[in-house]
């Protein structure tokens, strides 16, 4: 089974409109270039309509980095499926640590806007990561799975097409330690594994699941080449059209 790997970069809270504008156009013409690869881009909800207007007519996706599940209603802050779909993004980041650390964002709210983000024609990235203090435990396995079925409770076979995973352990995001590519090999052959019993081993082989956690141009190929990591998500390394190009042209 080939996966078209998906290379996508996390801006979190960083860059307005036109500095996603800048980046962009600088990103364009290194990538230009790059085959058999998705590039992918997740900005902040400010930034998503002159991003994607900024990445029109080039391959590079433009995503959300979160949606709230209802269509629409009293939710001060929030922004919904639709609403991404609308500036003409085509992906969104689901249930990121940092969202779940942060923002309270537990795996039935993940399935929630699982849902959600189906509902409004999105491509799904639902991030999975067990922390420092569970990996050491020997609990990391145990907590994945968990994650795992809680935040695809809401899916089935029939709408999973266009599912993607991406295994992001707390302990490597923003740190500068990578999982090396034997531990996240395992956990990536792990989470295809569980996905099978939750969603049929058709649905699990088609399955992209992505690395986060301190993923730069220096370690991306070894990672990459791994036979089941299927691309990468990627947040600081991705602030720079330089550090990201060398990482797409892995
Ligand atoms: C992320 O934000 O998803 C991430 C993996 O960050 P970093 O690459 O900076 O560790």
């Amino acid at each position: 089974m080939t996966r078209i790997p998906f290379i996508a970069g996390n801006w979190k809270m960083f860059k307005t409109g036109p500095e996603a504008i800048e980046f962009i156009n600088a990103l364009k013409p290194l990538v230009k270039d790059a085959r058999g690869r998705e590039v992918a881009l997740g900005a902040p909800a400010t930034a998503l309509q002159a991003a994607a207007e900024a990445a029109r007519g080039s391959s590079i996706l433009i995503g959300a980095q979160n949606i709230y599940f209802e269509k629409e209603g009293a939710y001060t802050g929030e922004i919904s499926g639709a609403m991404v779909q609308a500036t003409g993004a085509s992906f969104v980041i689901l249930g990121h640590s940092e969202r779940r650390q942060f923002f309270g964002d537990t795996n039935e709210w993940v399935a929630r806007k699982l849902a959600a983000a189906l509902d409004a024609k999105l491509i799904p990235v639902v991030c999975l990561g067990e922390s420092l203090a569970e990996r050491e435990k020997g609990d990391a396995f145990k907590v994945l799975s968990a994650q795992l079925q809680g935040s695809l409770a809401s899916l089935t076979p029939a709408r999973a097409g266009t599912l993607i995973l991406a295994y992001e352990p707390v302990w490597a995001i923003g740190t500068g330690k990578t999982a090396t590519k034997e531990q996240a090999q395992e956990v990536h052959v792990f989470l295809r594994a569980e996905t099978a019993k939750l969603l049929g081993e058709d649905i699990a082989q088609k399955t992209r699941i992505l690395y986060g956690g301190s993923v730069k141009p220096d370690n991306a190929a070894a990672l990459l080449n791994e036979p089941d990591i299927d691309g990468a998500l990627v947040g600081g390394a991705a602030l720079k059209p330089d550090s990201f190009a060398q990482i797409v042209n892995f």
